[in-house]
C-alpha cells in the first residue's frame, strides 16, 4: 500500500467563552498578555486543521492538528502549510504502515501539532487496513471507558464553583480550575469549589506558569492546611525554570504536575533528571503524534511518574484519539481532560456524535471499538466549518 495524496483543510469553530478570560480572572500570564483576538480573530474560537491521507488501496485515514499560537506556538495558518506544503510531500509514495519511520522523515525541528494530525491519520488508517482500532495497535484496549476532566476557566469564586455544579449535573467528576495570580485569592477559589462539588470530585489546579515559585509553595501550603484535597499543581512556574519547579515539588505534599515544560520526550527526560514533577502531562499535539506520545509515557514510568492525558481540544477525532491512548496505557490511571465537551459540540457522525459528549454516563466516555479511531468525521458539519484563514 502507498500514500497517494495528503490533504489539509483548516476548520474554525466558534465558542460561548475564551477559556482564560485574562488577568484578574484567575491567571496573570495567560490570555491578558498574550491576546487571543486579533483583527483576523474578534470573537472566541478554536482553530484545527483536518489531515486526510489516501492510498492507493483505497483507505484513507483521517488526523486533526489543533492550532494555537499561544499554547502549543503553531498557528492554523502554519499548521496547514506544514502539513500540505512540507510533511505531507514526503510521504507521498511510502508505505504508510511503516508509522515508526514515517515520523522520522516528518521529524522537523517543533510543528507538534502538524506531525500529530499526520500521525493521526496515519494510526487511523493502519488501524482501517488491518480491521483494528487504534489502541489495539498501540499495545491492547485494557480499558473500555474513560473518566473524564474538565478545565474550568478562572474567575470569582462562587462563579468557578457554580460552574463545577452545572457540568456535575452533566455527569462530570473531576475538574481543573485555572489558577496562577495571587496563591491567597487562588486559594480562596479552590477552597469555594471544593465546598461546592463535595469530597468524592478530583480538583486539580492548573496554574499555566502564573506563580514564582514561592508563590507556588504558599498556595499548596494554604491549600493542604485548608483540607481542599487538591489532586495536583499543574505547571506552577515557566517553562523552563525546572530548579524552580523541582523546589516547588520538594517543599510540599501537593503533587506537581509538568504541561508547558513537557511537550517532547527530550523534555521529559529533563523533567526526570531535575526531579522537577510527579506527574507529566502528555498531549498528542505537544508530543508529535502518538509515538512521542508512547516514549513519554515509557520514561514516565521508568522515573516512576505518573502521566496525565491533557486537554488539547478537538473536533471528534482527537477526542477518541485519546481515548485509544488511554485505553491502551497503563501509567495513566486517572481522568482524563477533554475541555472541549463544554465548550462546543464535536463534529462526528452518529452514533459517536452523542456518544463522545456530554452528559456523560458515569463520568466516563466509551473508548470506540471500531477500526482505526473508530468514529467518523461528518463532512457536511465540517465543511460548513472550513475555514481558509483570511490572510491566504
Ligand atoms: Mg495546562
Amino acid at each position: 500500500m502507498r500514500i497517494t495524496a495528503v490533504a489539509a483543510a483548516p476548520v474554525r469553530l466558534a465558542i460561548p467563552y475564551p477559556l482564560y478570560p485574562g488577568v484578574g480572572a484567575g491567571t496573570k500570564i495567560e490570555w491578558g498578555k498574550r491576546s487571543r483576538f486579533t483583527p483576523l480573530r474578534p470573537t472566541p474560537m478554536l482553530e484545527y486543521v483536518l489531515v486526510r491521507i489516501e492510498t492507493d488501496e483505497g483507505v484513507t485515514g483521517w488526523g486533526e492538528a489543533q492550532a494555537d499560537i499561544g499554547f502549543f506556538g503553531e498557528t492554523v495558518e502554519q499548521v496547514r502549510a506544514a502539513v500540505a506544503d512540507y510533511m505531507g510531500p514526503q510521504l507521498i509514495g511510502k508505505d504508510p504502515m511503516d508509522r515508526e519511520r514515517l515520523q522520522g522523515v516528518i521529524d522537523y525541528r517543533g510543528n507538534g501539532c502538524a506531525k500529530s494530525g499526520i500521525s493521526m491519520a496515519l494510526h487511523d488508517l493502519a488501524g482501517k487496513a488491518m480491521g483494528v482500532p487504534v489502541s489495539v495497535l498501540l499495545g491492547g484496549r485494557m480499558r473500555t471507558h474513560v473518566p473524564v476532566a474538565v478545565e474550568v476557566a478562572g474567575g470569582k469564586p462562587d462563579a468557578m464553583a457554580q460552574a463545577c455544579v452545572d457540568l456535575m449535573a452533566q455527569g462530570v467528576r473531576a475538574f481543573k480550575p485555572k489558577v496562577g495570580g495571587d496563591p491567597d485569592a487562588d486559594a480562596d477559589r479552590l477552597r469555594a469549589i471544593r465546598a461546592a462539588v463535595g469530597p468524592d470530585v478530583s480538583i486539580r489546579a492548573d496554574a499555566n506558569q502564573g506563580y514564582s515559585p514561592k508563590e507556588a509553595i504558599r498556595l499548596c501550603r494554604l491549600c493542604e492546611r485548608h483540607g481542599v484535597g487538591l489532586e495536583l499543581l499543574e505547571q506552577p512556574v515557566a517553562v523552563h525554570d525546572l530548579p524552580g519547579m523541582a523546589f516547588v515539588r520538594r517543599s510540599v505534599d501537593t503533587l506537581i504536575e509538568a504541561d508547558e515544560s513537557c511537550f517532547t520526550p527530550q523534555d521529559a527526560l529533563a523533567i526526570i533528571r531535575h526531579e522537577a514533577a510527579d506527574v507529566l502531562n502528555i498531549k498528542l499535539g505537544k508530543a508529535g503524534g502518538f509515538l512521542g506520545a508512547m516514549k513519554i509515557a515509557a520514561l514516565a514510568e521508568a522515573a516512576g511518574l505518573k502521566c496525565v492525558l491533557g486537554t488539547g481540544f478537538g473536533l471528534g477525532l482527537e477526542i477518541a484519539a485519546k481515548a485509544h491512548l488511554y485505553a491502551a496505557l497503563e501509567q495513566v490511571t486517572d481522568a482524563v481532560e477533554f475541555t472541549e465537551l463544554s465548550l462546543h459540540a464535536n463534529l462526528l457522525r452518529p452514533p459517536w456524535d452523542t456518544r463522545l459528549a456530554l452528559p456523560l454516563e458515569d463520568g466516563r466516555l466509551p473508548v470506540p471499538d471500531g477500526p482505526g479511531l473508530g468514529v467518523e468525521l461528518d463532512q457536511d458539519q465540517a465543511a460548513q466549518s472550513r475555514a481558509m484563514p483570511a490572510s491566504t
